[in-house]
């Protein structure tokens, strides 16, 4: 079906073409068939022709013969005219018979019908169209013809037949003459032939050619009779029947075979010609159609052939392109649709691939790219659901479009990822152009009476400078947006420093995803004091040793393993290492610490992350109550009506939870109200600053007041000196976390620095 759709102009060729076989052959057919029917009848008109001239001409002959022995037998009255009158008076009222006359062999009239005084008339032998005829009639016994005449005194065309009669000893007594009505004769006869008007038939005395009779002859009587029939024509004739039938003009003669033949004449018109010979008077009998009259014929019944074979043509190729064009608005519907994004109209990602290589050719002018990823955008989709999320792409869509210069294209990438092709490219305007559309695309969304920011980042590269092909190109925007990425709406162009960055991150992650089997990954754990200065917990940190890559920071690549999806695997390491160690120590030092886990956002979001979670505290027999999840702020960013129930559900299982890095997220102190915390953890760099910055010091104090207000307790992280410990007590902090006390430590020297607890306020 599908060939056949894509061939519908293929097949209706092919059906055309054997139409117009079909018709050629059956116009070949008709017009055999029309030619057939034409000679046909032609022959039948011959045989008809030669049997009623033979008949004819028998008739006269005996009526002669009878008048002959009647003259005869008066025989005393030799010269009678009125005797011969009297007997000839019965031929005479013969209609075909206009005439009757009897000479002496020597050619003088005794008698003739038309003359009352015959002796008037010249010698038949001394006139030229009469000599031959005459002279023959006396050379045989049989009946000769004459050639056909015009008779003066009748004023009317005759066609003479002569016949002597002789005595005992075959002496000629007198030769008997009858004119034959030239008109009656065979014009009845032609009357009674269907289609005469298109034929001619003629008979042709063979001895001299001249035409007895020519059914066309009444049109100029002198030119047909006058004359004789050119021999060159006759010669011509004989010479085709002998190439067509291989019969010479002797055998014609001999057998009188009926036979037909095309012919064409010297002024070019052609003939369809029949033809037989009468051997007993010597006679040809011809029969001829002018061709142009049977192709006149054949046309004319061609012609419903030709108007049922450009009907059915016609209707057949409305027919066909009736479909064909239906079939090209659906293919070309279907590109567009598989070129075009539905929701935003925008065409996508295969279109420019498509596309591109109208900008990127060989010494094609530069132009710029632009892949512009929202910030965030999953939060809007999983928030407030799709509906919503659409609303807010068709609405990124508009602000895209009334931003981008003219001739640029807008290519939906891919959810919430665009690429804008422009001409632009210098650095200066890509910036410039780059800060607008960050502007325009962080604008508040309102919907719903809703009003929210989300922010966009660039990545920004440039033909040919960063890419001699569309796949290099759209690589280099990519690490370019990557690195705007790291601060979010932003916009960076493609330098390639970012490269050598982003080449190092994909060797660590291709390193990582190998790391966990090859057991290069373990834990170490960083005491957390008291306000009394006793351990009371251990921060579990994470620590690679690659083989290849060396020390690698958690800072560095645990980002890169959420980026790429390993996050889940890697948590899942960390929360079963850290049990099962911890709980080794608790055994060991018979009693039980605090353990907290750094749970990053990807490993939260997990669908699986407290079954495992659960299943691992059972598997290793650590007390729930013994755990705490440091979450950071960027975790509120995600689906909160997932994530408050989750919280409150681990809350509820015995499970504590602290607030990683708290101060430099998003999230604001009144949101704190809504959420199950119990401790949080302001972060190092308000810690580091204490002293030198009185904003951060404002701030310290700000988090541990309202921390206390929610019965929180306030771990204070990356406390390094004496000093900073002391301040922060004094600012009512009641936890604390820093090289000061001690350094994240293997599990091995974990256990001696718990065993010594040499530890007590160094104060
Ligand atoms: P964080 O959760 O804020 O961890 C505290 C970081 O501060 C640790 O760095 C720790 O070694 C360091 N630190 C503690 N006291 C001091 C101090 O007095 N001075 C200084 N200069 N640094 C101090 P680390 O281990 O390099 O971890 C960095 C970050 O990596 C962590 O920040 C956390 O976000 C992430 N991380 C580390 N381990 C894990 C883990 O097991 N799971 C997850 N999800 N993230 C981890
Ligand atoms: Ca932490
Ligand atoms: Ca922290």
């Amino acid at each position: 079906m599908a060939i056949l759709k894509k061939n519908i102009w293929l097949i209706f060729y092919v059906l055309t073409l054997t139409a117009t076989i079909l018709f050629l052959s059956a116009s070949y057919l008709k017009w055999e068939s029309t030619y057939l029917k034409y000679q046909t009848s032609q022959e039948n008109i011959v045989e008809l022709m030669a049997n009623a001239t033979h008949s004819l001409f028998d008739t006269q002959e005996r009526l002669m013969d009878i008048l002959g022995v009647t003259i005869l037998e008066d025989r005393h009255h030799q010269y009678d005219t009125q005797s011969i009158e009297k007997h000839s008076n019965s031929l005479l009222q013969n209609p075909d018979v206009i005439a009757f006359g009897v000479t002496t062999p020597e050619g003088e009239f005794i008698f003739a019908s038309s003359h009352k005084d015959p002796k008037q008339i010249t010698s038949l032998l001394k006139q030229p169209e009469s000599r031959e005829s005459f002279m023959e009639a006396l050379s045989t016994h049989g009946m000769v013809f004459g050639r056909t005449y015009f008779s003066q005194p009748l004023q009317k065309w005759g066609m003479p037949i002569r016949k002597t009669v002789r005595d005992e000893e075959g002496k000629p007594l007198f030769v008997m003459t009858t004119l034959l009505r030239l008109t009656s004769t065979f014009d009845t006869l032609m009357n009674t032939i269907h289609h005469r008007q298109n034929l001619v038939v003629s008979v042709i005395r063979d001895t001299d050619l001249y035409q007895q009779y020519n059914s066309e002859g009444k049109h100029d009587y002198a030119k047909t009779y006058q004359s004789p029939f050119p021999k060159k024509v006759m010669d011509r004739v004989y010479t085709i029947i002998f190439d067509t039938y291989g019969l010479t003009p002797q055998e014609l003669k001999r057998d009188e075979p009926l036979v037909s033949f095309g012919y064409t004449h010297e002024d070019g018109v052609r003939y369809l010609a029949s033809l037989k010979y009468n051997k007993t008077y010597k006679l040809w009998i011809i029969v001829h159609t002018y061709l142009d009259t049977i192709i006149k014929d054949f046309l004319q019944s061609l012609a419903l052939y030709v108007t049922a074979f450009i009907v059915s043509g016609a209707i057949f190729f409305f027919l066909f392109r009736l479909i064909a064009n239906a079939e090209d608005k659906r293919r070309s519907d279907l590109i567009q649709q598989a070129t075009h994004d539905q929701l935003t109209t925008l065409p996508n990602r295969s279109y420019l691939h498509q596309n591109i290589f109208h900008w990127a050719y060989k010494n094609a002018p530069p132009f710029s790219l632009f892949y512009v990823d929202m910030d965030h955008f999953k939060n809007i989709n999983d928030s407030f659901g799709h509906q919503f999320g659409d609303y807010v792409l068709v609405e990124i869509t508009k602000r895209l479009r009334a931003l981008t210069p003219p001739h640029s294209l807008i290519i939906r990438y891919g959810g919430d990822e665009f690429v804008l092709v422009t001409r632009l490219h210098e650095h200066k305007e890509l910036l410039n152009f780059a800060s607008r559309l960050i502007d325009a695309l962080s604008r508040p969304y309102n919907v719903n009476e809703l009003h929210f920011n989300i922010g966009a980042s660039v990545g920004i590269a440039i033909y040919p400078e960063h890419g001699e092909n569309f796949d290099m190109l759209l690589r280099a925007s990519d690490i370019a947006l990557y690195e705007s990425k790291k601060v979010k709406n932003s916009a960076h162009i493609f330098a390639s420093e970012m490269q050598e960055g982003f080449l190092k991150n994909v060797k660590i992650e291709q390193a990582l995803r190998k790391a966990i089997n090859q057991h290069e990954l373990f834990m170490v754990y960083q005491p957390q004091i008291d306000t009394q200065g006793c351990v009371y917990g251990v921060e579990a940190l994470l620590r690679w040793n690659s083989p290849t890559l060396g020390n690698v920071a958690p800072n560095h690549f645990i980002p890169l393993a959420e980026a790429s999806g390993l996050m889940p695997k890697i948590g899942r390491f960390i929360i079963e290492t850290a049990c099962r160690e911890i709980k080794e120590l608790h055994l060991n030092l018979e009693y039980a610490f605090q353990i907290s886990i750094n749970i990053s956002v990807r490993q939260f979001m997990d669908p699986g992350f407290l079954e495992h979670l659960l299943e691992t505290v059972d598997k290793t027999q650590m007390h729930r109550l013994a755990i705490t999840l440091e979450v950071t702020e960027n975790l509120f960013i995600e689906d909160m009506h997932y994530i408050l129930p989750l919280l409150h559900q681990i809350r509820e299982l015995g499970i504590q939870i602290s607030m990683d890095d708290f101060g430099t997220g998003y999230s604001s102190l009144s949101m704190l109200r809504k959420l199950p915390i119990d401790e949080l953890k302001i972060d190092k760099s308000f810690v580091d600053e204490i002293f030198s910055d009185e904003a951060s010091a404002k701030m310290v104090q700000n988090i541990i007041a309202i921390g206390k207000n929610f019965g929180m307790h306030i771990l204070a992280e990356g406390v390094e000196t004496k000093e900073q410990k002391e301040i922060l007590t004094t600012f009512g902090c009641d936890r604390f976390q820093g090289y000061y006390f001690a350094k994240p430590l293997p599990k091995e020297e974990l256990l001696s620095f718990l065993k010594k607890q040499t530890f007590t306020d160094k104060s």
